[in-house]
């Protein structure tokens, strides 16, 4: 391929990445932003190993390393469970780490990366080495922690040592001190050892950064790592003079920071104070801090629940993480398919944090087939509660906290909830009383106007079903 074809093959990618970032804005275009992705990502790939860079001695071994991936690719998004995506997301932001740094030593090493380079243009090419290991040791080793922490490997608790602050700004300015040494080196073996200084104290920090950050806050850690993951990304594309990859990666990048951005909005949380850590607690099913909510705890039946349900005029569906646990979005929509045929108003009800990850609710019920015009978000339909008569919460309990609002000392205060309570009857779906991902007992559960419906949500809802059918 001619180096003009593949600047135009380039060219086209570029402008496939806008579309498809563009369609996955709205549920509706998303499948079409999907396939513009997954058209643009061929485009480049062919562009690049068929390009005039690529020798015909260097092919075998991209061709295999491309099998192998694919391989291992499909293989796990053939075997995934849709729960355990968001871990499998922060597993592939490590990968994008690991490749900058990978990327970053052999580049460093290659004699040949710096023939022909003047003085000045070496010392810029050893700073985005320098810069493009940084990012890409932060981005894996934090990558893989925010991975434990999804899986439950690790506890959710946050990690809080001693002068944490102090140890940060010691280890940026160790990094500043062996930059200017890696820059001052004469050879490239007396550049080893500040290279390999400032990666261990990076992949440290990366550990050290999400280590702190609890539970609660963990929404903003994905999308953080996600923005992260496009940084390296861009670092490696100025490493290998590839302008391709600093502009997809730049748009990944600065997607995820408004990714970012939006979930801090969505929790009330400065950006700042997520990154320095502390806030959240535990993952774990005991309680934790604010005040111990008290009253009394009334069950119901899922004949109760299909009687309220059929003689409601109003109902608003808020769905959360149990929903994807119990995979019970299709008997979520069969239900309401049955409401609305009856002429009932049913409407979902979406938190930006729900779930594992960003956009985790919409994926389910778009999974379903659920209408996207019934699919609210949690500011659409907040003032609505009031006039409904069931709210049905299944397998949410963080997001529908009214102690976010009542109780400044709860570890979630000041996050914006969807308030169910002001519903005229609210049921909750879950398994126990255990608490959410946010470690927070949960005051709704003892409103008077509460009902619980305990059982696992799929097993609950076919009851339900069969019960309003017959
Ligand atoms: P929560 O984790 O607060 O609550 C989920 C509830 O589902 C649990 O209390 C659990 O109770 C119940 N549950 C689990 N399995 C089942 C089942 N099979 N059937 C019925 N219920 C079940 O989830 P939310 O969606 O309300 O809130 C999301 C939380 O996750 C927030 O704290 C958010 O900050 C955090 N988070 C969000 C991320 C994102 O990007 N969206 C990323 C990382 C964290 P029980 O065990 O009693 O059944």
């Amino acid at each position: 391929m001619s180096g003009n074809l593949a600047t135009v093959s380039y060219i086209g990618a570029t402008i496939l990445f806008i579309l498809s970032l563009g369609g996955l804005s709205n549920p509706e275009s998303s499948r079409r932003g999907n396939l513009y992705g997954m058209i643009g990502m061929t485009v480049a790939v062919l562009a690049t190993v068929f390009g005039p860079r690529v020798t015909m001695a260097g092919l075998p071994w991209i061709i295999g390393a491309m099998v192998v991936g694919a391989s291992v690719g499909l293989y796990a998004a053939r075997t995934v469970q849709m729960t355990q995506m968001p871990e499998l997301v922060a597993l592939m932001h490590s990968l994008v780490g690991l490749a900058a740094m990978l990327v970053g030593f052999a580049n460093y090493i290659d004699p040949a990366a710096s023939v022909g380079l003047t003085d000045a243009e070496k010392h810029i090419h050893e700073i985005e080495i320098y810069i493009g290991i940084l990012i890409g040791a932060i981005t894996f080793s934090g990558s893989i922690i925010a991975f434990g922490k999804l899986s439950g490997k690790i506890g959710g608790n946050p990690m809080l040592l001693p002068g944490r602050h102090w140890l940060n700004l010691a280890g940026l300015l160790v990094v500043i001190y062996f930059g200017r040494e890696f820059l001052h080196a004469g050879s490239v073996a007396d550049g080893m050892t500040p290279l390999i200084v400032m990666t261990v104290i990076a992949l440290l920090f990366g550990i050290h950064m999400v280590m702190a950050i609890g539970g609660a806050d963990m929404p903003v850690v994905v999308s953080m790592l996600n923005s992260y993951s496009g940084w390296a990304a861009a670092a490696t594309g100025f490493m290998l003079s590839n302008d391709l990859l600093i502009v997809t990666g730049a748009l990944v990048g600065s997607s995820g920071a408004i990714l970012s951005y939006i979930m801090c909005a969505a929790m009330n949380r400065h950006f700042i104070s997520v990154i320095a850590g502390g806030f959240g607690t535990t993952s774990g099913a005991t309680p934790v801090a604010g005040a111990q909510p008290a009253g009394e705890v009334v069950p119901i039946s899922a004949t109760e629940t299909a009687e309220l349900l059929g003689e409601s005029k109003s109902v608003i569906i808020v769905p959360g993480y149990g929903m994807a646990v119990a995979q019970a979005q299709h008997t979520v929509y069969e239900i309401t398919k049955y409401l609305r045929g009856k002429g009932v108003n049913v409407r979902f009800g979406i938190h930006p944090v729900a779930g594992r990850m960003p956009g985790h609710m919409n994926v389910l019920l778009a999974e379903a087939k659920v209408p996207y015009d019934i699919v609210f978000e949690m500011d659409e339909l907040n003032d609505d509660f009031p006039q409904t008569d069931v709210a049905i919460v299944i397998g949410a309990n963080d997001i529908v906290n009214p102690g976010a609002q009542d109780d400044p000392n709860s570890p979630i205060a000041g996050m914006p909830v969807l308030e169910v309570w002001k519903a005229k009857t609210s049921i909750v779906m879950k398994r126990s009383m255990a608490s959410g991902y946010a470690g927070v007992d949960n005051p709704l559960f003892y409103k008077e106007n509460n009902r619980m419906l305990f059982g696992d949500a799929k097993k609950m809802l076919d009851e339900v079903l069969v019960a309003l059918k017959s």
